[in-house]
């Protein structure tokens, strides 16, 4: 039997994957076959350890680099009393990963300690205990913790580089109070201090991430799954009886797949949006901070974009160019921007093996080819200052996906002798029009979502942007064009009111998150609770983050909803849009519920326990 140097329920060090950075872990067992210890951090991550990365905490005590620490004057003075101390053992993994750097650096590293500690200590401001009112930080969670925080300050004379998440962390509150003596301190430099939180978080984000999206065979899947299914509803929605009874669908020759002049078009497409994109008109803003500690800048011109495509599509009318080409050479035109798509992704796939390491996206570097192909490697690819991601999620699809349903609007008054188009087709165009209007003018928005943020650039972003949104996010006006469908007034202002209250909720929420995590010192936002995690950044759990866990994402569907119901009830291929979202939005919302576990560990639980329904309240 082999010998097993840590038993179950040992307290040790082990050390962050990838890092230098040891912290106190309880080791859970060991597996003789893969000879790894399996250790849970004070933040809840559970890892496996080999055995020369974990020491007994005796020893790693003694550990020669130690002393100059205890020595310092620095270290003195962090065993005061004062405030200031306080502060930094209390909070949590960030004051860790700054104890531990204290320890595992020599004279550099005490100046960026000192810098990140005045860092941390501008963030975290003790909550005034005498007024338990004020505290806008979870009531429970509170309370809890200044029990506990009492306890500590008698009993505990730990490790110095021990992180106390769970005991210690909410007694502080991370974000600015009102009254607040450092307030103008905090508010000056929001964004120096998110790029002190990135260095910090960089040990973390050496941790394995698991694969999603069925992992390596469901890449596959999805590489002939996604685009078959496009071409399934493209073929589909001409169909008098749109069923999937007909399935397969009648297969047409396999020329009509392809049009030289359409994938002309979609080039030429794409090039007008490049050039609007790269126009040095609109605002330069900052993307959150990266690993690295950098911020990248876009330029969110969207809406002079959305702007300047509208009039280029009205002034081409007005010269006689029949844009009801769009609606009789669909199927070509989605064959193109396929064709763009996958020499796109190949692209993105070859550059990436050149990366550096930290500018791959985590999750997207498997080692399997299909996977990563699929999932995206490289976070924010870019051509000089030409942001790729950015530019595909925002203009082309978006933009086009516009200018597609006003060609079905076009093509309607064309094929029923129309003056005017139905107003079925005006509610879907306008319904559809307002949200990425909204989502142009709010574009700076995107920089704090899923994609820009964690997600690679791959096929199914790529993919997603250039063909799956522009072709199938306009199957409604599609069907429109031949299957009409009359609406009674009642039916038109239930519809338009579903949609405004939607729109409502989907906007202020995801108003609401962004302008926190961009500057969690707002004094707008300032009445909101909230909960402190273990990276330094806080989660929202009152406003519309405390109704339910993604509020946006039920704005959202009631949007979806309301996208269908002019369409009537015929036929189930207009309501794909809403079927795929509810599908999209509860796996991405479970995908980004697991992130945010692995993130936030304890205090994403108690977030959950607090706010106990995902999307839809009381429902789901
Ligand atoms: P979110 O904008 O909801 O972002 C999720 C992130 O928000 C989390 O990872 C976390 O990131 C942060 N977060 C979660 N809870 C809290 C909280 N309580 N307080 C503060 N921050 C929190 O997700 P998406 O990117 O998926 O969606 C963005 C929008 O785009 C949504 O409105 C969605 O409906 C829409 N969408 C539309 C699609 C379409 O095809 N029409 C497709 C996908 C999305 P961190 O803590 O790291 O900041």
């Amino acid at each position: 039997m082999p010998f097993v140097k840590y038993q179950r329920g040992d307290m040790v060090m082990g050390r962050w994957p990838g890092s230098n950075l040891y912290y106190e872990v309880k080791v859970l067992g060991f597996n003789s076959g893969s000879q790894l210890y399996t250790v849970i951090y004070k933040d809840g991550t559970e890892l496996e350890l080999k055995e020369q990365d974990m020491k007994s905490a005796a020893g790693f005590q003694s550990r020669p680099r130690s002393r100059s620490r205890s020595r310092s004057p620095g270290r003195r003075r962090s065993r005061s009393r004062s405030p200031a101390r306080t502060t930094r053992r209390s909070s949590s993994r960030t004051a860790a990963v700054v104890a531990a750097a204290a320890i595992t650096e020599s004279a550099p590293s005490t100046r960026r300690d000192a810098k990140l500690k005045e860092a941390v200590q501008v963030r975290l401001s003790p909550l005034d205990q005498t007024k338990p009112a004020e505290n806008n930080s979870n009531n429970k969670h509170e309370q809890k913790e200044e029990k506990q925080t009492e306890e500590n300050n008698t009993a505990n004379k730990v490790n110095e580089v021990e992180a106390e998440p769970e005991k210690n962390q909410s007694r502080y509150n991370l974000r600015r109070r009102k009254d607040d003596g450092d307030a103008k301190q905090a508010e000056a430099k929001p964004e120096q201090l998110e790029e002190e939180e990135a260095k910090l978080a960089a040990a973390p984000a050496a941790a394995p991430t698991p694969l999603d999206f069925g992992g390596k065979i469901g890449a596959y899947f999805w590489l002939l799954f996604l685009p078959a299914w496009v071409l399934f509803v493209v073929l589909q929605v001409n169909l008098e009886d749109p069923s999937l009874v007909n399935f397969p669908p009648p297969l047409p020759p396999l020329e009509t797949f392809w049009d030289a002049q359409a994938l002309g078009f979609v080039i030429l497409w794409m090039l007008f949006q490049a050039v609007l994109y790269v126009l040095p008109v609109g605002k330069l803003s900052e993307g959150v901070a990266l690993r690295s500690g950098e911020r990248l800048k876009y330029r969110t011109n969207g809406f002079f974009a959305i702007v300047v495509s509208a009039a280029a599509a009205a002034g081409a009318v007005h010269q006689g160019v029949d844009l009801t080409y769009i609606h009789s050479h669909f199927l070509q035109l989605a064959v193109a921007a396929f064709l763009i798509s996958t020499l796109l992704s190949v692209y993105l796939y070859i550059r990436s093996r050149y990366a550096a390491p930290e500018h791959l996206a985590l999750g997207g570097s498997s080692g399997n080819l299909a996977y990563d192909f699929f999932k995206g490697r490289e976070l924010n690819p870019r051509i000089k200052d030409f942001d790729l991601k950015f530019f595909c999620e925002m203009r082309p699809g978006l933009i086009g996906w516009c200018l597609i349903n006003f060609a079905m609007a076009l093509a309607e008054m064309k094929q029923h002798g129309l003056d005017a188009p139905s107003h079925s087709m005006i509610l879907v165009n306008l319904f559809q029009l307002l949200y990425v209007v909204d989502g142009l003018w709010n574009e700076e928005a995107i920089l704090t979502t899923m994609d820009l943020m964690h997600d690679g650039f791959g096929f199914m972003l790529a993919f997603g942007d250039l063909v799956w949104v522009p072709f199938t996010y306009t199957l409604q006006a599609y069907y429109l064009v031949s299957h009409p469908n009359p609406l009674s007034l009642p039916a038109l202002a239930a519809i338009i009111t579903l949609k405004l209250v939607g729109f409502y909720i989907f906007r202020k929420s995801n108003s609401e998150k962004n302008a926190f995590r961009r500057n969690p010192a707002d004094p707008k936002l300032s009445h909101l609770k909230t909960i402190p995690t273990a990276t330094g950044k806080s989660l929202l759990v009152s406003g519309w983050w405390g109704v339910v866990r993604h509020p946006n994402y039920l704005g959202d569907l009631m949007m979806a909803l309301a996208w269908s119901l002019p369409c009537g009830f015929s036929h189930l291929l207009p309501w794909y849009y809403m079927i795929y979202f509810i599908i999209l939005l509860v796996h991405r919302d479970s995908r980004d519920m697991s992130n945010c576990r692995r993130k936030y560990g304890s205090a994403w639980d108690e977030y959950c326990r607090t706010v106990r329904y995902r999307i839809i309240p009381c429902v789901y």
